[in-house]
């Protein structure tokens, strides 16, 4: 969401005439957008805007902004902290950025701006034009949460759910496939909560799908209590609806998603998987996981391990627990840091055992590729797999934005890499 976000901010503050550098030293405006869902996320926000500082110390001060949850969280906080921030603008309030510019430049009055305002962010949004060009795009549905797991600082940080009104949502999508977009990942914080008077997230799905250019479309990120018949549904009749399911479990344990406040059984998530492969046996899980949350004993991580068996998750993400200030986890004992970084190392052993097996099955076959860019370095190309696996292949210029019959040659733990077969190549619209 926040690369999303930071492509729209882009989008507004090239009207008042800023562009983008690659360049620190060169900028006049400094802006950070940042997350508050890793660990440290405030230490490391003072850690950037210190080496900036660092790169100006013989020059003209810059305009220095920082957007995003930890602007929302931490607010004047930031302003009392450090003299060198200007702006500290949240994550709903960012679509007044360019008046905000100009109320600094005007007043030189550094201030900040965390109001909680989706509805009127993103009807400032929806008028102005997605200017990146890219193969693959993010696009915001729906935004914030009213799940408050115990661990988590989103609801606070980006406020309630709201969803989009779907009208919107789809003339954004014809605006992306009319720029050439050819796969659009639709977001939200809690995207299939996406609920609009009549419509939800599976409406959404067949409705972009009749865009002849976009070819594919994905949904981050879910919860299971929000996996609707509907939507598990449509995974048998879409045409573009690729078969990885993003769905994060955390624990395996029933005690411990009870303490998390997930809303959710291990049954419930394990009904989801039986529903979803009986419909399309190549579905497969990627998931999120909490390790040594408090009170995570050894058989609430046998559990943890047995799911992880038992699904085969691929592209899954797992961590340590680490408790945010303001939740409710954050008051609670945590487990020793050795024995979570004994189960993070078992987990992940078997994660990634799993990941590179199903790669190396895909060696001497042939999958469709999405071709989303050229590499920086070398005459390969990169593309993802249907599953969102990353593909390096030997490709031409003109494939960008076409989906192509690759031949896996070999692979590692993360990534394929192909030859392209000539006579397939898949004309896209
Ligand atoms: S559902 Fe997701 S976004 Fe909402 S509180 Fe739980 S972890 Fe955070």
């Amino acid at each position: 969401m926040n690369e999303y976000d930071s492509n729209r901010i882009l989008d507004i503050v090239k009207q008042i005439g800023y562009h983008k550098t690659e360049f620190l030293s060169e900028a006049n405006c400094f802006l950070l957008n940042t997350c508050h869902i890793r660990d440290k996320a405030r230490e490391k926000v003072y850690h950037e805007i210190g080496r900036v500082k660092k790169n100006f110390r013989s020059k003209a001060k810059p305009l220095v902004i920082v957007t995003g949850c930890v602007a929302q969280a931490e607010n004047e906080e930031m302003l009392k902290k450090e003299p060198f921030i200007d702006l500290v603008i949240g994550p709903q309030a960012y679509h007044k950025i360019n008046d905000k510019i100009n109320e600094y430049l005007n007043k030189k009055k550094r201030f900040e701006e965390t109001e909680f305002d989706a509805y009127a962010k993103f009807d400032y949004l929806n008028k102005i034009q997605n200017s990146l060009g890219k193969t693959s795009s993010f696009l915001t549905i729906q935004e914030g949460c009213d799940k408050f797991c115990n661990f988590c600082v989103v609801p606070f940080t980006r406020g309630p759910e709201y969803s989009r009104p779907f009208d919107e949502i789809f003339y954004e999508a014809k605006t992306l496939a009319e720029s050439g977009v050819k796969e659009i990942i639709l977001l939200g914080q809690n995207v299939n909560a996406y609920n609009f008077e009549k419509y939800k997230l599976s409406d959404l799905i067949l409705e972009i799908e009749k865009l002849p250019q976009i070819r594919r479309i994905r949904y981050t990120t879910s919860h299971p209590k929000d996996m609707t018949k509907d939507l598990i549904d449509v995974y048998g009749v879409s045409k573009k609806l690729m078969p990885l399911v993003h769905l994060p479990v955390q624990s395996g344990s029933n005690k411990i998603l009870a303490s998390m406040n997930r809303k959710h059984t291990i049954e419930d998530y394990l009904e989801i998987y039986e529903n979803l492969k009986e419909i399309n046996p190549l579905i497969e899980f990627s998931s999120d996981f909490i390790i040594g949350y408090p009170g995570e004993n050894d058989e609430d991580f046998k559990y943890t391990l047995e799911l992880v068996k038992k699904i085969k998750f691929i592209n899954s993400f797992s961590f340590i627990f680490s408790p945010r200030p303001g939740t409710v986890a954050a008051n609670l004992n945590l487990v020793k840091k050795e024995i979570s970084s004994k189960r993070l190392l078992i987990i992940q052993k078997e994660l990634f055992e799993n990941q590179i097996k199903k790669n190396k099955e895909l060696e001497n076959k042939k999958i469709d590729v999405l071709i989303e860019n050229k590499l920086k370095r070398g005459d390969q190309f990169f593309g993802r797999s249907d599953l969102m696996t990353p593909v390096i292949l030997d490709g031409e210029e003109k494939d960008v934005g076409k989906i192509v019959k690759v031949k896996i040659i070999r692979s590692n733990q993360n990534t394929l890499f192909g030859e392209k077969l000539k006579t397939s190549n898949l004309k896209v619209a």
